[in-house]
């Protein structure tokens, strides 16, 4: 679009994009007739449209609900059009972003936005603005003789009060003090969060009751996740889920990272997918990434939302498997990445961890992002209660999968399976399960059946807590022998590693889950 010459620095005062920035990324296409603003469509219309679409919801509807209406109108309006800044122009500093919203609203050709003060703080929620309107067309519909008897920009009211509570994640009202279809001169209209308005104010309430209404904006949105989740919430989930179900509820609101530990088979991966289809209510599928591949592509990803990746669309969530293993070299990268993804939209990362020990992989500032909100998922030992009805509920699955009839357990069953300590977790319950079945000839499972194949788990390759106890034992053993203590056997370790990597000090703390300054300060000790 071309604007008007004019001589002063108008379209190019503020912070960016400016007026003329926003109007060289607005584009006609003769091909396909449409108009678009960085990518999203538009429609021209006359002004006078409004004003016939204001008398008509008036007759219909009478003063007072169309003044809801159309506040209404401008409110879901101002929270799309916020979003449309943040993800169109992701690299923005938040207070540029925001501020774009006057830039907005002055070249649609509703409003000249003049600023008296616009003071905000991000960090502390903090907001206080006053702004004139000028040439609103909205009050332009309430020329001589008839002036009226109050204020009467509503869509614009509602446009700055949407604009404003998307950013601020908190419900923000405008309150229009002086109106020019009033015979004013210009609009001036203050905006501060509700809280600062204070509860029992007019406006308050009749935004609350009217305007966001059934749907305030946090509680809303989370009941009807909660109630999605709930319907994609499988039987298996529900019983594995459910010593963490409530902790998971809360998080998925937050829209943060999270970091989930456990041994293998606990179920880490089925938490954070829950926690992805909770957040979102149609989500595309998360990507699901190993720490060992975690690169700067990734990282750019996670924080550059809006980007299109070489991968594809970019996804709503990232869940990043043995974050243990995350290269030392991109740790502190992907530390930014998160911490900049959080600020401009990027996609929520959830990172699955052995235990809690994984912090000695991780450097301070990668674990200082990931571990805040934190669920720990409890191994089937610590919940032996729930195996017999997690075994119920894995034999069903399996026998449906497997095309066989579903057999039940007798007593003798039922009580090896209470009384195994599954420390394999799901994966053992479901190796046993999936053998007993396999090798079944009718009738009921018997607890000799189980067994059978619980002593061919323990025989084969044992799991993690298996084989440390062994080794364990082993060194416990060692030191006993050759009175070395803790401290030299930790050393000697180490300087395996080192050997082991000819000497490259990153190599070797990989080797052992360490940051290379970790190891380095370890050597050094
Ligand atoms: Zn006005």
């Amino acid at each position: 679009m071309r604007p008007q010459a004019e001589p002063s620095k108008l379209l190019d005062r503020g912070g960016r994009p400016t007026v003329r920035e926003l109007l060289s990324s607005l584009v006609f296409n003769p091909v396909d007739g449409t108009i678009s603003l960085n990518g999203d469509r538009i429609v021209v219309q006359r002004a006078a449209v409004g004003s016939e679409l204001r008398r008509e919801l008036i007759r219909l509807l009478g003063a007072e609900e169309a003044k809801v209406f159309l506040i209404r109108l401008g409110f879901l309006t101002g929270q799309a059009d916020a979003r449309f800044v943040r993800t169109r122009w992701p690299h923005l500093d938040i207070g540029d972003a925001f501020t774009a919203g006057t830039r907005m609203h002055t070249f649609s050709g509703v409003v000249r936005v003049e600023t008296v003060y616009n003071d905000f703080d991000f960090r502390k929620g903090r907001f206080a603005a006053e702004f004139l309107w000028h040439d609103s067309v909205e009050a332009s519909h309430f020329r001589n003789p008839h002036h009226a008897a109050e204020p009467m920009c509503w869509t614009q009211i509602g446009y700055a009060s949407g604009y404003a509570t998307e950013f601020f994640n908190t419900l923000v009202i405008y309150k229009e003090i002086e109106c020019a279809a009033q015979g004013h001169r210009h609009c001036r209209v203050v905006g501060k969060p509700a809280s600062a308005w204070g509860a029992s104010d007019p406006e308050v309430i009749f935004f609350r009751e009217r305007v966001v209404g059934q749907q305030e904006i946090t509680p809303s949105v989370s009941v009807a996740r909660t109630h999605i989740a709930h319907s994609h919430l499988s039987e298996l989930d529900g019983v594995l889920l459910r010593p963490v179900k409530d902790l998971l509820d809360r998080f998925a609101m937050m829209g943060l990272p999270v970091l989930v530990t456990g041994a293998a088979g606990t179920g880490r991966s089925r938490a954070a997918c829950y926690l992805h289809r909770l957040g979102h209510s149609s989500p595309p599928e998360p990507r699901h990434v190993i720490g060992s591949d975690v690169d700067v592509a990734l990282c750019s990803e996670i924080a550059q939302p809006g980007k299109q990746s070489r991968r594809g669309p970019i996804p709503k969530t990232v869940i990043i498997d043995e974050a243990q293993a995350i290269p030392v070299e991109m740790q502190s990268r992907l530390s930014r990445a998160i911490e900049d993804g959080i600020l401009l939209g990027g996609p929520r990362v959830i990172a699955l961890a052995d235990s809690v020990d994984a912090f000695f992989g991780l450097s301070p500032a990668l674990w200082s992002v990931l571990s805040p909100l934190h669920v720990r998922m409890p191994s089937f030992v610590e919940r032996r209660q729930d195996c017999l009805n997690l075994a119920g509920i894995m034999v069903r699955l399996l026998a449906s999968r497997m095309g066989i009839d579903l057999p039940e357990f007798d007593e003798t069953a039922t009580s090896v399976i209470a009384q195994t300590q599954w420390r394999g977790n799901l994966r053992q319950l479901r190796g046993v399960l999936t053998s007993v079945l396999a090798l079944h000839q009718g009738g009921s499972i018997t607890g000799e059946q189980i067994e059978v194949q619980l002593a061919k788990w323990a025989s084969g390759p044992t799991p993690n807590d298996d084989a440390s106890q062994g080794l364990g034992r082993q060194m416990l053993e060692l030191m006993e022998r050759n009175k070395v203590s803790l401290s030299d056997m930790e050393r000697a370790v180490y300087q395996a590693a080192v050997d082991l990597a000819d000497g490259n000090l990153s190599a070797a703390a990989r080797l052992l889950g360490l940051s290379r300054p970790q190891l380095a300060y370890r050597l050094g000790s």
